[in-house]
């Protein structure tokens, strides 16, 4: 092989190599993180208009001891590469799981989603393994919200809705994460069990000011309302987002103008500093 390589040797920029190197040694890293205290879930709160917060996204952190705070966008994309993600996500659906019964125990109830990628839903044993979770924990699946992206749905769709209609049975409701960002045809939307829609911050950024943008996101807000669908609107940043996405329709909030994403224990603070004052 090294003869063969010695042209490709010399095709590899140095730079390619290192990311190849860089990927695999993050890879591995992951692996070992998995089951420590470097990886973290924070979760970022959803309102109603009227500021009652309804439910949270699960978001993976990971301290790493070199690195520092990575962003999932860093290190998802690699764990999907591989069976990882598979790992990984059964972690986050537990400590999803974990977390309805703790906003439980205290007495404030909302819903937990959860980001399933399409490698995770598709793995053989998926179903079981969330049945077995829920078993285990004892949580109600009828919090639990698991959110997918259109990439689920390009392939092995009859599979798909066969397997979401299973899930659906438990008690798990489905949200279209990102909406708007990925596959082209709509029609999918009527044959799937579907809870929500979530406008992807690059359409909510447009508002209120851009044509364009505030269009699509009315086209969604009806479109979400034709099929009786909830609507989040993700990664609200100012007052005037805001308010157009609520008088436009929208049902839910979440974003850096509500609240970040923040560790089970500060948003559990926030809560008791706002039910005090
Ligand atoms: P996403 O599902 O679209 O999550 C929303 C992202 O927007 C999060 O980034 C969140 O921190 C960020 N965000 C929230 N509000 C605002 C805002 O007002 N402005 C801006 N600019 N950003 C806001 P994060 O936490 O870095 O996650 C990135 C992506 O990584 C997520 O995008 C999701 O696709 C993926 N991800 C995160 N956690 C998990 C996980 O546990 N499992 C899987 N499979 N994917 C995950
Ligand atoms: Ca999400
Ligand atoms: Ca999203
Ligand atoms: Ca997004």
């Amino acid at each position: 092989a090294k003869h063969a390589g010695r042209n490709r040797i010399a095709f590899f920029e140095p730079s390619m190599q290192m990311q190849v190197e860089e990927r695999l040694s993050l890879e591995n890293e992951l692996a070992h993180a998995l089951g420590t205290s470097q990886l973290e879930m924070y979760l970022q709160p959803q309102f109603t208009m009227h500021g009652r917060p309804v439910g949270c996204e699960m978001l993976v952190r990971w301290t790493h001891p070199v690195r520092g705070i990575l962003s999932p966008a860093a290190f998802i994309p690699v764990a999907e590469e591989s069976d990882l993600i598979c790992r990984l996500g059964e972690w986050t659906i537990r400590e999803g799981c974990q977390t309805l019964l703790r906003l439980h125990t205290e007495e404030r109830p909302m819903t937990v989603s959860v980001n399933v990628s399409p490698r995770q839903f598709h793995e053989t044993e998926f179903v079981e393994m969330v049945g077995k979770i829920l078993r285990e924990t004892g949580a109600p699946a009828s919090q639990l919200i698991f959110e997918v992206t259109e990439g689920l749905l390009i392939d092995r769709l009859d599979q798909t809705i066969a397997r979401m209609d299973e899930l659906v049975d438990m008690g798990i409701r489905f949200s279209i994460d990102d909406f708007g960002t990925g596959y082209s045809s709509l029609a999918y939307l009527r044959r799937l069990p579907l809870y929500e829609l979530k406008i992807d911050r690059s359409f909510v950024r447009c508002t209120p000011d851009d044509q364009g943008g505030t269009a699509i996101v009315q086209s969604i807000l009806s479109l979400a309302k034709n099929l009786n669908l909830k609507v989040v609107a993700e990664g609200v940043e100012t007052p005037e987002q805001s308010r157009f996405l609520y008088s436009a329709g929208c049902d839910f909030l979440q974003g850096y103008l509500l609240a970040p994403p923040m560790p089970f224990k500060s948003w559990l603070q926030k809560l008791k500093a706002k039910e005090g004052m």
